[in-house]
């Protein structure tokens, strides 16, 4: 029950940091639901393990006042985290996936099996209806990394169907490529879980990331794209590590393991903010990934997005 609220927690933080969000209208079915949420999962924290009450020592009286204080200055259930020690979550991060096979088709193929039985995260495993491994050429010399499957790609097996898919559709056609020719993947293949009728997709915790991003690095691996584009501050960070604003980190090329990977804007965030400055930013970022993979580029393509 506390991943759930865990996950809640993390899209309500996510919606207040990057969009800005204070207030959030929620039904009564919803309501209701969040209240039976908190409730059971309180119930659970108080309840002691069988066994322990009987072993425990009785607490003297400073113990009992200062575990009185540590109570009174713990964070609110809601708002505990799940996390488990910084050191078992970047061993996870690190594990490598060993794949069999012949050629990278084989490879993807044997990975793909192994995500697809995939119970590292129980709490996602309940939910999903997909795993949603990635799609496109495996000889792709560029690859897009998005955050995790929303609830479209939950449906459908496949990375980017949605509205943000669409425009990143669009997005690699004003490269001059397609979407059957680069690779597209994200950190984490299950689709974050919302609380029951709470709609709409929330951002992978940190935990959550770090266990299921060795599949995506094995995906590079098998890949060997010359390029990757990292889209969102979340597929950055779950990716290389680096944390802090779009606005700082986009533009700027970042080592993975050799392979210079480009941070830009999410295509939602252009589907909320759809100013031509923003999109040329995007566009600038894309255009030095164009040149880095000596793509052409036509005087048209330079002027994509400038004001005239
Ligand atoms: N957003 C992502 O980051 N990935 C998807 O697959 C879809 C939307």
């Amino acid at each position: 029950m506390s991943d759930t609220l865990e996950a809640l927690r993390s899209y309500v933080h996510d919606l207040r940091e990057r969009e800005g969000v204070r207030q959030i209208k929620l039904t009564r079915a919803a309501r209701a639901g969040l209240a039976k949420l908190v409730a059971s999962h309180e119930d659970g924290s108080r309840r002691t393990p069988a066994g322990a009450a009987q072993q425990a020592p009785a607490a003297t009286g400073a113990a009992r006042n200062s575990q009185r204080s540590e109570e009174r200055n713990a964070p609110p259930a809601f708002q505990r985290t799940i996390s488990e020690p910084a050191a078992q979550r970047a061993a996870a991060a690190n594990e490598r996936i060993e794949v069999t096979g012949a050629t990278k088709i084989e490879q993807l193929t044997h990975l793909n099996e192994r995500a697809q039985a995939c119970q590292k995260c129980p709490h996602l495993v309940a939910r999903r209806h997909t795993v949603v491994f990635g799609v496109g050429d495996p000889e792709a010399k560029l690859m897009f990394v998005g955050e995790g499957p929303g609830e479209e790609e939950d449906q459908q097996g496949e990375p980017f169907v949605g509205r943000a898919g669409q425009l990143l559709t669009k997005m690699i056609i004003a490269m001059g490529l397609t979407r059957e020719q680069v690779y597209i993947g994200n950190v984490v293949k299950c689709r974050p879980d919302m609380p029951p009728g709470v709609p709409g997709n929330r951002k992978p915790t940190r935990d959550e990331m770090d266990t299921c991003v060795p599949y995506l690095r094995a995906q590079i691996d098998i890949i060997k794209p010359r390029a990757l584009v990292a889209l969102g501050a979340t597929a950055i960070e779950g990716l290389v590590g680096a944390t802090g604003t779009m606005g700082s980190l986009r533009g700027k090329f970042i080592d993975y393991r050799g392979i210079p990977v480009m941070p830009t804007y999410h295509p939602s965030y252009l589907l909320r903010n759809q100013s031509t400055t923003e999109k040329r930013k995007v566009w600038e970022d894309l255009l030095k990934v164009m040149e880095t993979l000596d793509l052409p580029i036509s005087e048209k393509q330079r002027g994509y997005f400038l004001a005239k």
